[in-house]
């Protein structure tokens, strides 16, 4: 299993079918699990997936339509009844507050998890930790939407043959990555002669929005992006009217971004044959293409 992927528990936007579960996804990155927009389901679906409570450290809503936080008072009580010891952080729309409050309290049991609120109130920062920095972006919904971003620190990559021929080995290497500098044999070495710019990874989750500058700002250079792309082209006008994207602008917005990775969810049930989202896209986006199905994972792509 990657280190970082990302795991499909649910794909259907406003209600469940037979074939998709109501949405939901797990980003797994490193040690930590963000869990985005549960859908009614979600909790089974993770079950499904092999994954428990334990694997929840952030939950991240974009919005209160339903489809995006049913799933919340099912996941909140399998917190405490898993007793799971680590704190779970809770970030959604402020102005959605008094809904997140009933989910939350949705019907009575021994509430033991430590479930820290932490409401988004604008774009901008929402935590920084060992997974680096998770960001917020306003998008254009009909009620109050913001998509997530997380971004790894950019850092150095070592390469063998300089620091071979510095001198530099075993634990010195180690050793210079934490100083920035070492001596070796009498002379200095800097991290900078024997390493080159590493970007950092970035991962963007883009649901319910009409085109916008969020989009745009969430994208800019993801490796990983999952965008909603409720409908298709023909149906643009319905999309503007309720506030989605269709594929084609997903995925153009997708190439214009410099995205590497694009998954195309949250569908809506009036197609029956996903294969069109993928034409769709196909025709705008050159990288690598997923249309979402439930329980699939997707690597995030390996560093550039
Ligand atoms: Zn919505």
């Amino acid at each position: 299993m990657s280190d970082r992927e990302l795991l499909v528990l649910g794909t259907a936007s406003q209600s469940p079918t037979r074939e998709r579960s109501h949405n939901g996804y797990l980003l797994r990155w490193d040690g930590t699990g963000f869990l985005f927009d549960p859908g009614e389901g979600a909790q089974r679906q993770l079950t499904f997936a092999g994954n428990s409570g334990h694997d929840v450290h952030r939950l991240c809503l974009t919005h209160f339509h339903g489809d995006h936080c049913l799933g919340v008072p099912g996941i909140v009580q399998r917190l405490s009844q898993e007793g799971v010891p680590h704190p779970v952080s809770a970030h959604y729309p402020a102005s959605g507050s008094e809904y997140f409050a009933r989910l939350r309290n949705a019907s009575v049991f021994l509430e033991t998890a430590d479930l820290r609120e932490r409401p988004v109130h604008d774009s901008g920062v929402v935590a920084t930790g060992g997974f680096g920095t998770l960001e917020a972006r306003r998008l254009d919904h009909p009620v109050e939407s913001f998509g997530y971003r997380l971004r790894e620190p950019d850092g150095r990559r070592m390469l063998p043959e300089l620091l071979e021929r510095s001198g530099v080995r075993g634990p010195d290497v180690g050793r210079l990555q934490r100083a920035g500098e070492i001596e070796v044999g009498g002379r200095r070495v800097a991290l900078e002669e024997v390493s080159e710019h590493r970007p950092g990874q970035r991962f963007a989750f883009v649901m319910d929005t009409r085109l916008c500058s969020g989009v745009r700002e969430l994208a800019a250079g993801a490796d990983l992006l999952v965008i909603e792309a409720t409908f298709l082209q023909r149906d643009a006008d319905l999309a503007a009217e309720y506030g989605h994207l269709t594929a084609a602008q997903a995925a153009r917005v997708a190439a214009e971004c410099g995205v590497r990775a694009l998954v195309l969810t949250h569908f809506s049930r009036r197609y029956p044959a996903p294969a069109e989202f993928r034409a769709e896209a196909a025709v705008e986006f050159g990288g690598e293409l997923v249309v979402a199905e439930d329980l699939m994972t997707v690597r995030v792509p390996k560093r550039r």
